[in-house]
């Protein structure tokens, strides 16, 4: 006990240097680098073969074709073409060639009707998502006559293709069978 009491003035000297050292790590912790980030490397270019793997795994189905005319295409409002059947799908693109080359690429064809319009006939192949109409007043007459030729001269006997004139002149496709 005589020891302590003699070399109490020893305590905070020692104090002082164990507050100096708890100081010294609360610097060094928050001295630590930041973690580095590194994005991974991302192949940019793809080889033929990746290509073709990628196209395998991902199969252009009908549901692509039937997206594929809503994109390349306008609808005027309420038309409804979600239950057309898969091969009008494809008669549709084929008449969009037709417009694009009569009228040029830039050029965005409006479908005007589906299944969706009250007054086509009784029997009209509209009520069987079998038809669709185009339109194709705001083109000139001689351009009109082009797309309407060239549309049933590519769809071939299987289709119908009708330049309906009059108050609602537009360009009617419908299957044949
Ligand atoms: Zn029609």
């Amino acid at each position: 006990m005589q020891f302590f009491v003699k070399h109490l003035y020893l305590l905070a000297p020692i104090l002082a240097i164990l507050a100096l050292f708890g100081v010294y790590r609360l610097i060094k912790a928050n001295d630590r680098p930041i973690p580095h980030y590194e994005p991974k490397q991302v192949e940019d270019t793809w080889s033929a073969e990746e290509y073709m793997r990628h196209l395998n795994l991902k199969p252009f189905n009908q549901r692509e074709v039937h997206r594929l005319l809503l994109k390349r295409t306008r609808q005027k409002e309420g038309v409804y073409l979600e239950s057309l059947l898969p091969v009008m799908d494809t008669a549709g693109l084929e008449i969009i060639r037709c417009y694009h080359k009569v009228m040029g690429d830039d050029y965005v064809p409006v479908i005007t009707s589906g299944n969706d319009y009250p007054y086509h006939k009784k029997n009209s192949k509209h009520y069987k998502n079998a038809a669709m109409d185009f339109r194709i007043v705001d083109m000139p007459m001689d351009k009109r006559r082009q797309v309407v030729e060239m549309a049933q001269d590519k769809l071939g006997p299987r289709f119908k293709v009708l330049w309906e004139k009059g108050e609602m002149e537009h360009l009617h496709v419908e299957m044949t069978e």
